[in-house]
C-alpha cells in the first residue's frame, strides 16, 4: 500500500467511505460532501456530528406502536388527540410520515419494521407481528388498516395479518388499488395515497 502517494488523507478517505455507505450516495457525492465539510466552519461540522449522535442516543422505539420516539410511549400513543378505534399497520416509520402528510388519517399506527420475505429469510417472528396481535387483544379496536407496501412481501404480510386479525371480530381493510403494484408507500404522492386510504376496502 503506497498510501502516502495518494492525493488525499486517511481522515478524508474515511469520511468519504462512511458517506458512501449511505443510501442514494454514490462515490462522487460522498467525495463532494467530504470536501465540503473540510472547507466548512468547524461549528457547522459539529452540528452535523451532534445531529448524528443524538439520533442514535435519543431516539428509541415506542413500546406500543414501535414508531421512532424520544419519549415512551410516543406522543401519538399517549395523547388523546387520535382516534383510538383505528390502527394502521405499516412496514417502516417513514410510511407514517407519508400517511400523516395526507392529513386524512387520524387513527393510531403500528410499525412492523419489515415485511415477511421467505427469500430474504424474514419470517413472522422477525417483525413486530406478535406485538400487534397482543395489542389488539388488550385494546378495543374497530378497524385495522393494512398499509404494507404493494410489493410481493407487503402483500404476503397483509394476507398473513388479515388471516390472524379477522377472526378477532375486527374489520380489516387494505389500501385501495391505485398505488402501483410493487411500490413503496414512502414514495407515494399525497393524492394517490389519499385516494388509497379513502378507498380502502375490506380484506
Ligand atoms: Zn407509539
Amino acid at each position: 500500500m503506497s498510501q502516502n502517494t495518494t492525493p488525499t488523507t486517511d481522515a478524508i478517505r474515511k469520511l468519504i467511505e462512511e458517506f458512501n455507505k449511505l443510501p442514494g450516495i454514490g462515490p462522487k457525492s460522498a467525495q463532494r460532501m467530504a470536501y465540503y465539510l473540510l472547507r466548512a466552519p468547524e461549528a457547522e461540522a459539529m452540528l452535523l456530528s451532534d445531529a448524528i449522535l443524538s439520533v442514535k442516543q435519543k431516539v428509541k422505539l415506542c413500546s406500543v406502536c414501535f414508531n421512532v420516539t424520544e419519549s415512551d410511549p410516543c406522543p401519538m400513543c399517549s395523547g388523546d388527540q387520535r382516534d383510538r378505534t383505528r390502527v394502521c399497520i405499516v412496514e417502516q416509520p417513514q410510511d407514517i410520515l407519508a400517511i400523516e402528510h395526507t392529513g386524512i388519517y387520524k387513527g393510531l399506527y403500528h410499525v412492523l419494521h419489515g415485511a415477511i420475505s421467505p427469500t430474504e429469510g424474514v419470517g413472522t417472528n422477525d417483525i413486530r407481528i406478535r406485538e400487534i396481535l397482543e395489542r389488539l387483544r388488550s385494546n378495543p379496536v374497530e378497524e385495522v388498516i393494512l398499509a404494507t407496501n404493494t410489493t410481493l412481501e407487503g402483500e404476503q404480510t397483509a394476507m398473513y395479518l388479515s388471516r390472524l386479525i379477522t377472526p378477532q371480530g375486527i374489520k380489516v381493510t387494505r389500501l385501495a388499488r391505485g398505488l402501483p403494484y410493487g411500490s413503496e408507500l414512502e414514495y407515494a404522492d399525497d393524492v394517490t395515497l389519499t385516494r388509497a386510504i379513502e378507498g380502502r376496502q375490506e380484506f
